[in-house]
This record gives structure tokens, C-alpha cells and sequence, in this order.
């Protein structure tokens, strides 16, 4: 048997052998506790901090926290010490500024808290300044240009609104800190940033209708609950795959006979293995105060979704953080590998991430709840319309924040929803909408009589909307969906270009309606007037419809709505003169910092583009070309034996010879004009490098691909050198 095939068949075997309860031990402490216990065990919360901190200084904290004051050393000096006191007793021995650089990723650089005393012995310390500050070497992460080397540090600091935590490994425990990550010249470097920047400036512009409307709130904030959809495999197949190993999806498999057409695996029963890791993911996750609420099955074989009850959006971005981190570093234990790809496996359901946005004030109210009094209602429709008015405008924009080239694989496949940005309202809303539309009207769909206009608002039900999973922004109930997110993506993305296109759109509404009650009109009669102006200038992007349909795309032709297939498309509307407005008027991202993120992007495209096709080049020639050839010798081998015992050559045997080596030679011609493509650069600025990876790169790499999967279908099963689709997918 050829040696070749070991790997694949030694991974088989190691599998066959193990079981779930042979692999590694549990990330912390073993104890089973309750999860009362768990949860927030490992993180500096307000009920610690209460615990913790003298009372002026809780004090003082709580109003850096609320209002934005600026925080004095002095205080930062004591909760600094608290904070080193509290995490030494759950073992740790340094602290690290956990921040979230452009790679997508986080990062941190681990310091310990042992100063050596002059007698030879160790003195921990921890100041208030090294919590408020840090100075990591920064010039390795991307920039996009804003930092030159020479210049190259960057600071972390501190953001006390994200509570710090204490990440346990095997061998020890680390105090984190949430950080935000800017250049020496105050420019953003990261994604939190102008995450905290627009939602304060969201939380001005909504203050200001709500005081229309006689709240006494201080302070709004975005709530984000992210749905995590991935892949599990066992490990041994992936370390087998250069191809997963290195691009985080597949660049060759066939597609197995049995896909996910039985539709069995949504909502099955998840099989013991990965309901191990499942509890083990929770339970870390617990421990950071990580409120993990649903775990089910997906839709393709393999693929599973995690989510957890939404949070304050800046929370819930760094916990998201912590949600794909802890999960891969579980699976780990369990000899699983934990896929995030956008499309790990071609012809099968790729993974997105639902990112469930809405706002509520200090006060707990949701401001996308429709209301049980008229005049609760009146200021729903408000918020409502301001949504549907800043994705009509600005749709563009929520494009740009999911593109980048993984989700170029699922975006507009029949599986997730399509690269057009349309909002879902659903029936009943709809109807509303277009009553107000008409101008007031007297009845819904969902039947009895109500009289609409903003006077005698009816109750709205609360979970109107049925489940269209074809939309990309759909209204559910008391939020939005934002469901066309990729599953390997930070949410910061998507929430910075939601919270500030409905900044803009609350902010033109608030004035028209302060100008008029300044002027001495009636609130309701100004509303009753607006909302319809507004809902006429936007309805264009509301589509309830059949969003995967062929009509659709006819249809959001006709209606003017961009339809950017892809990243390369939809990127440069990042640095329009109307995104650069928009973001710098509300002091989100400078022009500078918007170019950075442009580059980084186009940067990001064309590294992941050329990653693929080295790597597609590589398992074409050295492993599936030597399979090929050694099947053709056997082959070969076997008709010439015949040939000499006398007997005739069926045809049969002779085609299959000659399809073998017409496909090799296909192999090897394609496998040459991709390299050929990668290795050769267009002129130009870094748009038209990226141009070239995805109009002549991608086509090359999947002709190679084409080819190959067709060898799969030809070369026998033990010299195939890749772990198969069916393996990787059904067997656990
Ligand atoms: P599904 O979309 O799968 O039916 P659910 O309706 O249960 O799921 O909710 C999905 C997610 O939406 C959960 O993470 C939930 O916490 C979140 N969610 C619910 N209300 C809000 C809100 N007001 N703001 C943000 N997210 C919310
Ligand atoms: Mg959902």
C-alpha cells in the first residue's frame, strides 16, 4: 500500500481509536458548580467593584461609567490595586490590555506584576497607570498606513465600560483588561474605538427625540445579541488538510453523496461528543459572565450555532470575542477543530453570525418595542423610521461591513441572504407602514379596528414579523436582524455602520421635530405629518418577499438598490464623499482612519486570495498530481499485464486509462496558469491589485479546483490523500 496515503488513514485510525472522554482535561477548575456559582466568576463586575472599592471610589468610577467624567489617577491607582489583589486570588500571576486590532483577532501582550525588592525577593505591583494605559510594540499590527514604523508605537487604554476578567489556561491565570488600541496621534487602530464612538454619538442624537417625548434618560445604548453559527471536525482530518489548516476552508472535495438534501441535521440530536464540548465552551464561557442562552444544530452536516442573550453592543462585541476564542481553545480538548470560515466546505451551507441590533435607554426600555399606548407607539414608529430611512440611505455601507472575501462565498448563494441590502417588516407592520403612508388609516390585517395616525395609535403586536430567513435586515418582533454578518467577523464592524447611519437618521429627525415644537406646534400633528414623508422616501428598500428569487434581483434593479456582488465591488464605498461625511460628522472615523480601514481591507482581500491559490497550487501538485500518477502506473501496469497474457484490452479499461491521463494533463495546464496568475502583479494602486486576485486569480484557482475534485472521483480511496467531504462531515 502506498505510504502516501498514511496520513489520511492514520488520521481515520487516531479518530476510530479515541473518545470523547479520552481527550484533555477541562480548561479551569474541574469542580462541577452551579451555575449560579459559574456565572461571572472570573469577572471584576459592579458586585465585586461594590464589594471591593471604598465607596468614593466606586463612586467616582460609576460616573466615569454614566456620564463620561474623566477619571482621576488617584482613583484608578485604588481600583487598579483592587483589581490585582482580586485576580491574584484566582491565581494570576500577570495582567494583559486586551484589545481588538484590524486583523480581526484580539491581541495582548502579557506583563506580570513582580517588581523584585532589594532584598532579592518579589514585591507585586499593579498602578493605576498601567490599568488607564499601556504601550504594546504596535508596529506589527495593520494600520493601513496611519503609523509608519518609525512611529510605531500605539497605546492601549483602558475601557472601563467592558468589565476585566481573568482568562484561565492549564498552566495559569491572566488578569484582561479591555483596551481600546489608538496610534501615538489618537487615530483608532482597532475595531472598539469607534465602536464606543458611535454609540455616543447615537445616544445624543436618541436623547433628543426621547426628550420630545418626556423621558428623563441620561444615557442610550445599542444592544447586540450575535447568533454564532460553525463547523466542528475532528481535529485529525484537519490536520491532514493544508488547505483548512492554513485558509480555514477547503480548496478541494468532492461533494459527498449524502449532503444536507434529508435535511436531518437541524434541530437533531447533537451527538454526545460535541454536547461535550458544548457544555465545556459554556461553562468557560459562564465563568466570564458570558450569558450563553441557545445551542443547537445547524442546517449542514457538522454545523452548529451558539447564542447568547444580548448585551450592551460593546459588551457583547468583546464577549463575542471571547465566544470564538473559548470555543476553539475547547474544541482543542476535545480533538475537535472549530471552524469559523464564512464556507468551509463548497456545496454545502456556509456559516454567518446574526447580529441582533436594537437601542434601549438607561431605563431598560427598548426603543424598538412597539408600545402598549399610543403614545408609546408614536415613538416607536419614530425609531422604526429612522432605521428604515438611514439602511435606504446608507445600505451601502451595512454592504461594506460584512465584506471581505469568506463572505464573498456565501453572500447571494442560495443559503444566506443576498448581497442587495433590503429590510424585512413583515405582514403586519407593513401594513402599518403603509397605512401611515396613505396617511392615517383604520384597520390592520391582523383584523378588529383601530384608527391609525399617531393620535389613536393602536397596540402593535409585539412579534409581528414571520420568519423570512431570505432577508438581510429583518425586523423581528422588538429588534433588527442583521443576518447577512460572517461568521469569522468581529460584530464591531456591523454595529459601528448601524449605530451611525441611525445617528444620522435620528439626528435629521429630532431637528425637524424640535423646530417645530420650538416654534409652538403640536408634537403629535408634526409626527403624524413626518412619518409619512419619511416612510415615502425609503419604502424602496423594503422588500418582504422571496429575497433568494430571481424577480427579487430584477426587482431591486429597477428599485436603484446597489447590488455589489462582492467585496472588491462594494469597498470603495467606504471612502465615498457621503461615507466620509457621515462618519466624520459624527466624530466616528476621521477621512484618514476610513482610508486606513480601506486599505487594510483591500490588503486583508488580496493576502487571503493569494494564500488560497499558493496553497490550491501546492495540494495540486504534491498531492493530488503524484495520486494521479500513481494510479495511472497501476492502471497501466494492470492493462499492460493483460496485454502480455494475451488477452484483450476491453475498452472500457483503455478509456478509463485515457481519461486519467487527459485529466492529468488538465491538472497540470491549469495547475500552470494559476501559478503563472499569482506570480504576476497588475499595475496600480492596491484596489486594482485586488481586482486582479478576484478576476484573474480566484477563476484560475477554482479551474484547478474543477479539476481536481473530478480526480477525487476517479483515483481509488486508498490513494486519495485528503480527508473526503463524508469523512470530515458524518463521521464524529
Ligand atoms: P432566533 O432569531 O433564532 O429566533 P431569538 O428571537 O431567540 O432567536 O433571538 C435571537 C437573539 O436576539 C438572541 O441573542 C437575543 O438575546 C437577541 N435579542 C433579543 N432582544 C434583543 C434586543 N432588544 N436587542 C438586541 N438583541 C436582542
Ligand atoms: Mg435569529
Amino acid at each position: 500500500m502506498s505510504t502516501k496515503s498514511s496520513v489520511r488513514q492514520s488520521a481515520v485510525a487516531a479518530l476510530t481509536a479515541a473518545s470523547a472522554a479520552s481527550h484533555g482535561q477541562p480548561i479551569g477548575s474541574a469542580k462541577p458548580r452551579s451555575l449560579r456559582e459559574l456565572f461571572g466568576l472570573n469577572v471584576f463586575s459592579d458586585d465585586v467593584m461594590r464589594a471591593r472599592l471604598p465607596e468614593g471610589t466606586y463612586k467616582a468610577l460609576q460616573k466615569t461609567l454614566k456620564k463620561g467624567a474623566p477619571l482621576d489617577p488617584t482613583v484608578a491607582d485604588v481600583v487598579a490595586t483592587a483589581m490585582k489583589e482580586w485576580a491574584m486570588e484566582k491565581g494570576a500571576t500577570h495582567y494583559t490590555h486586551w484589545f481588538q486590532p484590524l486583523t480581526g483577532l484580539t491581541a495582548e501582550k502579557h506583563d506580570s506584576f513582580l517588581v523584585p525588592d532589594e532584598g532579592g525577593g518579589a514585591l507585586t505591583e499593579f498602578s493605576g497607570k498601567e490599568l488607564v494605559r499601556g504601550e504594546p510594540d504596535a508596529s506589527s499590527f495593520p494600520s493601513g498606513g496611519i503609523r509608519a514604523t518609525f512611529e510605531a508605537r500605539g497605546y492601549t487604554a483602558w475601557d472601563p465600560t467592558s468589565p476585566a476578567f481573568v482568562l484561565e489556561a492549564p498552566g495559569g491565570t491572566t488578569l484582561c483588561i479591555p483596551t481600546a488600541f489608538c496610534s501615538w496621534t489618537g487615530e483608532a487602530l482597532d475595531k472598539k474605538t469607534p465602536l464606543l464612538r458611535s454609540m455616543e454619538a447615537l445616544s445624543k442624537q436618541a436623547l433628543r427625540i426621547l426628550k420630545l417625548f418626556g423621558s428623563s434618560a441620561q444615557k442610550v445604548f445599542t444592544t447586540a445579541g450575535p447568533e454564532q453559527e460553525y463547523f466542528l471536525i475532528d481535529k485529525n482530518f484537519y490536520y491532514a488538510r493544508p488547505d483548512l489548516l492554513n485558509a480555514g476552508r477547503t480548496l478541494f472535495g468532492a461533494k459527498p453523496p449524502k449532503g444536507q438534501e434529508l435535511e436531518d441535521h437541524y434541530f437533531g440530536a447533537i451527538p454526545d461528543r460535541v454536547l461535550a464540548f458544548m457544555l465545556e465552551s459554556e461553562t468557560e464561557l459562564y465563568k466570564l459572565g458570558v450569558p450563553v442562552k441557545t445551542r443547537h444544530n445547524e442546517v449542514a452536516p457538522a454545523q452548529y450555532e451558539l447564542a447568547p442573550i444580548f448585551e450592551n453592543a460593546n459588551v457583547a462585541t468583546d464577549h463575542n470575542m471571547l465566544v470564538m476564542e473559548t470555543m476553539k481553545r475547547v474544541a482543542d480538548r476535545h480533538g475537535l477543530q472549530l471552524l469559523l470560515h464564512e464556507k468551509p466546505f463548497a456545496g454545502v451551507n456556509g456559516s454567518g453570525k446574526h447580529v441582533n441590533w436594537s437601542m434601549a435607554d438607561d431605563q431598560g426600555n427598548n426603543l424598538l418595542k412597539p408600545g402598549d399606548t399610543p403614545h408609546e407607539n408614536a415613538q416607536f414608529l419614530i425609531f422604526l423610521a429612522a432605521v428604515i430611512s438611514a439602511v435606504a440611505k446608507h445600505g451601502d455601507l451595512l454592504r461594506v461591513a460584512i465584506a471581505h472575501a469568506g463572505n464573498d462565498h456565501r453572500l447571494g448563494a442560495n443559503e444566506a441572504p443576498p448581497a442587495i441590502i433590503s429590510i424585512f417588516l413583515g405582514d403586519m407592520l407593513q401594513d402599518i407602514v403603509e397605512q401611515i403612508e396613505a396617511g392615517g388609516a383604520k384597520s390592520t390585517k391582523a383584523g378588529g379596528t383601530m384608527t391609525v395616525g399617531v393620535t389613536a395609535l393602536p397596540t402593535l403586536p409585539r412579534d409581528a414579523g414571520d420568519r423570512n430567513r431570505t432577508s438581510p435586515f429583518a425586523f423581528t418582533g422588538n429588534k433588527f436582524e442583521f443576518r447577512a454578518v460572517g461568521s469569522s467577523q468581529s460584530i464591531a464592524g456591523p454595529n459601528v455602520v448601524l449605530n451611525t447611519i441611525v445617528c444620522e437618521a435620528v439626528d435629521e429627525i429630532a431637528t425637524v421635530l424640535e423646530t417645530a415644537v420650538a416654534a409652538g406646534k403640536d408634537l403629535n400633528t408634526e409626527i403624524q405629518a413626518l412619518l409619512p414623508k419619511l416612510i415615502k422616501a425609503s419604502k424602496h428598500v423594503i422588500f418582504n418577499g422571496d429575497g433568494y428569487s430571481d424577480e427579487w434581483h430584477a426587482e431591486a434593479a429597477k428599485r436603484g438598490l446597489p447590488n455589489k456582488r462582492n467585496t472588491i465591488d462594494s469597498l470603495p464605498d467606504l471612502i465615498t464623499p457621503k461615507s466620509i461625511a457621515l462618519f466624520g460628522k459624527y466624530g466616528v472615523l476621521s477621512e484618514r482612519e476610513l482610508h486606513s480601514r480601506y486599505e487594510i481591507l483591500l490588503e486583508s482581500y488580496k493576502k487571503t486570495i493569494n494564500i488560497e491559490s499558493q496553497l490550491t497550487a501546492q495540494i495540486a501538485r504534491r498531492q493530488i498530481l503524484p495520486a494521479a500518477l500513481r494510479y495511472q502506473a497501476e492502471l497501466a501496469t494492470s492493462i499492460g499485464a493483460l496485454k502480455s497474457a494475451g488477452v484483450m484490452i476491453p475498452p472500457s479499461q483503455a478509456e478509463l486509462l485515457a481519461e486519467l491521463v487527459s485529466t492529468i494533463t488538465d491538472l497540470q495546464s491549469k495547475t500552470a496558469v494559476l501559478i503563472k496568475a499569482s506570480d504576476e502583479h497588475s499595475d496600480g494602486d492596491s484596489l486594482a491589485h485586488a481586482t486582479y486576485s478576484r478576476d484573474i486569480v480566484i477563476p484560475a484557482m477554482n479551474a484547478v479546483r474543477v479539476i481536481g475534485d473530478k480526480l477525487e472521483g476517479l483515483v481509488p480511496d486508498d490513494l486519495w490523500p485528503l480527508p473526503t467531504y463524508q469523512e470530515m462531515l458524518f463521521i464524529k
